[in-house]
């Protein structure tokens, strides 16, 4: 039989799959694969089985549900004086990943060049292969993963059109200061290129830092494509529901894609996460306080296990240095750690193509039960 497609060749499984799987198979506790281990808010979910109830159960229209496509754009005014018009520059896709593949669809040429800035998501390099562009990995530097202006500048040629960013950072947890996003934004400008802004984790912040949304810097709006979604926020990664907010005319030809990838989105689930985003501001301290105790609790157990790093400010995730403790690589030691200590995580090395400065972390997610948290504890005490 004839092989499948050039552009998947170096596919492989995920490394969440990868991982997740492996902590099945060893019975290991699973740090890896970053999702709660606890349901999200009833408020939401009871909203689901009405919004089913009521009969919203034909397809939505394909640009969205005007009632979410209203809610994600009375958020962005109330919580970041944005203004995007429900209408024509709000679209609504399954998830961030659908959304990051429609926005790399519609933007890229076959032979276009992507700055993804490393460690970065996994679907972002695989979404820019299957458009036949080619991905330029920027180092985000350890140990405060910092992106050098210098080496971003001399990254660019003629053949870049974009730059995907993502604020706050998975895997490292790092919620980007301002001087560095002007940075990043500054180029963007002088250069001409767009800019998509990851922002899945916009709310998952820590200790009263506030997200700054890459959108709102000086001149940025107009390049700047922003995607986000309900998963990370509501607790609830199954649900899918994603949106990008960008001007009119990418929106249409972000339109034009996702009609002809997932055409349109599970419409009980739209309307719930509306109703979800109409209670942030009652839900939102909830929220950040149960995963702040989370993140307080499992950051001083690892200090006191010997691992050495400071307080990731948002996500839930940690990046943790193995150097003081192993000589391993990541890949190696995460294999130890589910074997030998029963606990699964992720070697971050799977999110960089150029820098080897990943193979000295491990990414733990502390987005588990109490429970699950003391027991990797237990498990690690060993170390
Ligand atoms: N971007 C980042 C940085 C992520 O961590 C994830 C997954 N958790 C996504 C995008 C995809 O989000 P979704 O589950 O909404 O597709
Ligand atoms: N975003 C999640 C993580 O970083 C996993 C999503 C997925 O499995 N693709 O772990």
């Amino acid at each position: 039989m004839k092989e499948t497609a050039l552009r998947i060749s170096d596919f492989k499984d995920s490394i969440f799959g990868v991982m997740s799987r492996l902590a099945r198979e060893h019975n290991a506790i699973n740090l890896s694969q970053g999702f709660p281990d606890f349901d999200g808010p009833e408020f939401v979910k009871e909203f689901a089985f009405k919004k089913i109830a009521e009969g919203h159960n034909q397809y939505a229209p394909f640009p969205g549900s005007m009632n979410l496509r209203n809610e994600v754009s009375s958020y962005y005014k109330r919580f970041y004086n944005l203004n995007y018009n429900p209408e024509s520059e709000v679209t609504i896709t399954v998830g961030a990943t659908e959304a990051i593949f429609v926005v790399i669809t519609a933007l890229i040429n076959p032979g276009d060049e992507v700055i993804v800035l490393e460690p970065f998501y996994d679907s972002y390099v695989a979404s820019i292969k299957m458009c036949g562009g080619v991905a330029v990995p920027i180092t985000m530097h350890a140990p405060n993963f910092t992106v050098d202006a210098e080496e971003l500048q001399k990254a660019i040629t003629p053949k870049t059109k974009l730059i995907i960013l993502n604020n706050p950072h998975n895997p490292t947890g790092k919620m980007w200061e301002r001087e560095e996003l002007e940075t990043v934004a500054s180029l963007t400008i002088k250069n001409d290129l767009y800019l998509m802004s990851d922002e899945v984790y916009e709310f998952l912040t820590f200790d009263g830092h506030s997200h700054i949304p890459t959108a709102t810097l000086n001149e940025m709006k107009e390049r700047t494509i922003t995607v986000s979604s309900a998963g990370k926020t509501f607790g609830l990664t199954g649900w899918k529901i994603g949106w990008i907010c960008a001007n009119e005319k990418l929106s249409n030809a972000f339109r034009l894609v996702h009609q002809y990838v997932t055409f349109s989105v599970s419409t009980p689930i739209q309307e719930a996460v509306a109703e979800g985003l109409k209670n942030l501001e009652t839900y939102l301290p909830v929220f950040r306080k149960q995963y702040q105790d989370k993140r307080d609790y499992f950051y001083k157990e690892l200090t006191s296990l010997g691992f050495k790093f400071d307080i990731p400010r948002g996500t839930y995730f940690m990046m943790v240095p193995i150097s003081q403790k192993t000589e391993m690589k990541d890949v190696d030691y995460a294999m130890k750690l589910i074997k030998d200590y029963k606990v699964a995580t992720v070697p971050p090395s799977a999110f960089y193509l150029k820098s080897a400065e990943g193979e000295k972390y491990l990414r733990f997610c502390f987005a588990k039960k109490d429970e699950t948290l003391q027991a990797a504890v237990t498990n690690l005490k060993g170390l």
